[in-house]
């Protein structure tokens, strides 16, 4: 087996808290185990909630809890071309259409039709916003059978991929220009990331990553979903408990062993 490579991929979008710290050991104590590396990954295509704050303080909160990663980091907004040329690449092939429905739209009526060229036009030149899609129906045209044969291995265990999940997925919003998807299949494939050491509240996204992935003819990594650490209230911990930020947790005394062991309960 060649070198292991993992990654830790958190989005400056808040401070750090207890479940990214659990998440991160995961990640990186995977990498150790099996004398890999793991890379940082910065996540902050969204720019309208990332900031450099953010960002420095993940640098410091992870190497205060002693990990250490390669240079330099992947920043996902110093390669916004890049994923530009992907969504082009799906566009080229037919699979991607614009959905001018706003999420309120979808909710009340559930569909995202692929509206006709004339219609469209018109639209576009009425500054009406939109995302663009893609067609579930179209790529499972192109793809044939393998599109209903398509696996991806969790903690060794082969699964089906079902991409319908998540339904005709936005690969790019107007104001982004990207999408969660895309940066990070595309950055998984140029990382050579081999193992993807990820909360189980992304598994579904992983079911549209593996379509991605045989869409662009990218490597297929191993996955490895972990359970979530939940508060005593049995709800997830978020961005907006500030208590658990790794910084407070740090000014009020806790020690990064302390922090850390929480991983421990993760399976
Ligand atoms: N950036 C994502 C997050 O903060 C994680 C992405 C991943 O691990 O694939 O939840």
């Amino acid at each position: 087996m060649g070198a292991i490579i993992t990654r830790f991929a958190p989005s400056p979008s808040g401070y750090l808290h207890l479940g990214h710290a659990a998440s991160a050991a995961k990640a990186f104590g995977f990498a150790q185990d099996k004398g890999g590396i793991c890379l940082l990954r910065i996540e902050d295509i969204d720019t309208t909630r990332c900031k450099p704050e953010f960002e420095q303080a993940i640098y410091e909160d992870l190497a205060w809890l002693g990990f250490t990663w390669p240079s330099p980091v992947r920043r996902q907004t110093d390669h916004l071309d890049e994923y530009a040329n992907v969504i082009n690449a799906l566009r080229d092939k037919g699979l991607v259409y614009r959905c001018f429905k706003s999420r309120k739209e979808l909710e009340a009526d559930g569909t995202h039709p692929i509206v006709d060229t004339g219609l469209e036009q018109d639209l576009i030149a009425s500054g009406k916003a939109f995302a663009w899609r893609l067609s579930l129906e179209r790529t499972h045209k192109h793809l044939g059978d393998i599109y209903d044969k398509l696996t991806f291995l969790d903690h060794g265990q082969e699964v089906r991929a079902r991409p319908d999940l998540l339904g005709d997925v936005i690969l790019a919003r107007k104001d982004i220009g990207t999408s969660y998807h895309v940066a990070c299949c595309y950055d998984d494939y140029m990382q050579g990331v081999t193992d993807i050491v990820r909360g189980v509240d992304l598994l579904e996204s992983t079911h549209i990553h593996r379509l991605l992935q045989e869409l662009m003819g990218w490597p297929v990594p191993r996955y490895h979903h972990h359970a979530l650490l939940v508060g005593t209230d049995g709800k997830r911990y978020s961005k907006t408990d500030k208590s658990l930020a790794i910084r407070a947790m740090r000014q009020s005394g806790a020690t990064p062993n302390i922090i850390l062991a929480q991983a421990k309960q993760l399976g």
